[in-house]
């Protein structure tokens, strides 16, 4: 899940992020992983983690929360 690592300045705000990319605005989800910070772990985050199928690339909803 590395092939594309993206440091954005600013949220992507409603555009696409992959699982690694990372920006200023990231703030972990209760249960990321403290030494891995990316838009996966990030609270703003929409990667359908609580449907079923979960989505490769996701939607950066900051500053709405996702995730708690
Ligand atoms: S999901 Fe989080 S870390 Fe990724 S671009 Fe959006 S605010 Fe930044």
């Amino acid at each position: 899940m590395n092939e594309t690592v993206n440091k954005y300045e600013v949220p992507k705000k409603e555009g696409s992020v992959w699982p690694d990319d990372i920006c200023p605005a990231y703030t972990p989800r209760k249960d990321a992983i403290p030494s891995l910070k990316n838009c996966w772990y990030c609270r703003y985050a929409d990667f359908h983690l609580k449907e079923e199928r979960v989505l490769e690339v996701g939607i950066c909803k900051w500053p709405k929360k996702v995730m708690e």
